[in-house]
């Protein structure tokens, strides 16, 4: 009897440790928070970009006050912004864990794997070419047109969510403009929880919310977000995956077409092929990267 009373504790306590356990995964960005619309604010050296890395760092702490809300175990936060080194270390919520500076092999999405139960999204921004979205580019505005992934115009977030999903990790929610949370449902499903900080009034304005308000709503939705993470799925497109960068111009394509195995589709456009997600989104951030001549 006393063996097996030991037993049924010792399997009590195992599964009480695994159902505790909830990894989340946060990527922040800039352009998104609560208020920005100008590169004077999110470029570094900007007049006002010491102060707009404060809100960051704010909105942050609101995402990890709703995990913690949520019962998170584990928090990790990657900086995701320009050379990634905007949040304030000091003044970020000593449960969470930063990951700062570039670069990085992921990128926005360094130190995922499938040991997460949920990534977080804060501060993101619309693709490039959005109306009335707030900052709008994808990944590099001076030399990227548009980003396809097997035909489908990616965002930001679409190729982040695939970078987590290769790694069976769904991302659950969202925020930013109104932009970028309309192209997150539309990419990756209605059940994504969203919370739209600021309305773009063209590129370089918006409508936004008091910092007081968007604080205690991200909190909140992460949590319900968090919560209601079991309906979400990881965000997944069938293999081989095409990759197509569209430059903004023809001597950007020259640069990258270079490389062995790169494709050339037109006088912008370069596409690759890959069988594994990893190394098709390296192969193109390299493509970025290499094309590049400003
Ligand atoms: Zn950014």
């Amino acid at each position: 009897m006393k063996a097996s009373a030991a037993i049924l504790l010792l399997l009590f306590v195992i599964q009480e440790g695994n159902s505790q356990k909830l990894r989340v995964f946060i990527s922040v960005d800039m352009e998104g928070i609560t208020g920005l619309v100008s590169s004077d604010q999110v470029g570094r050296g900007g007049s006002d970009y010491q102060m707009a890395r404060g809100w960051m760092t704010e909105e942050a702490n609101s995402a990890i006050l709703g995990a913690l809300d949520a019962g998170a175990t584990d928090v990790i936060v990657n900086d995701s912004h320009g050379d990634m080194r905007n949040l304030i270390l000091a003044e970020l919520n000593a449960a969470a864990t930063l990951i700062t500076g570039s670069p990085k092999p992921l990128s926005m999405m360094q130190g995922i794997d499938e040991t997460f139960d949920a990534v977080l999204f804060i501060g993101y921004h619309p693709r490039e070419g959005t109306t009335d979205g707030v900052l709008d580019h994808t990944i590099s505005g001076g030399t990227v047109d548009f980003i396809r992934i097997n035909g489908v115009e990616m965002p930001e977030l679409g190729i982040n969510a695939l970078v987590a999903g290769n790694f069976n990790v769904p991302v659950v929610f969202i925020s930013g403009d109104k932009a970028v949370c309309d192209q997150a449902k539309a990419l990756l499903g209605d059940q994504i929880v969203t919370v739209a900080v600021k309305e773009g009034i063209g590129k370089r304005a918006a409508k936004s919310l008091p910092l007081k308000k968007a604080h205690d709503l991200i909190r909140s939705q992460v949590k319900t977000a968090l919560e209601k993470r079991k309906d979400m799925r990881p965000y997944k497109l069938k293999g081989p995956y095409k990759f197509e960068v569209g430059y903004r111009r023809s001597s950007q394509a020259d640069n990258a077409s270079v490389i062995p195995g790169v494709q050339r589709l037109n006088a912008k456009t370069l596409q690759i092929e890959s069988k594994d997600v990893i190394e098709g989104f390296k192969f193109m951030r390299g493509l970025i990267n290499l094309g590049r001549d400003d």
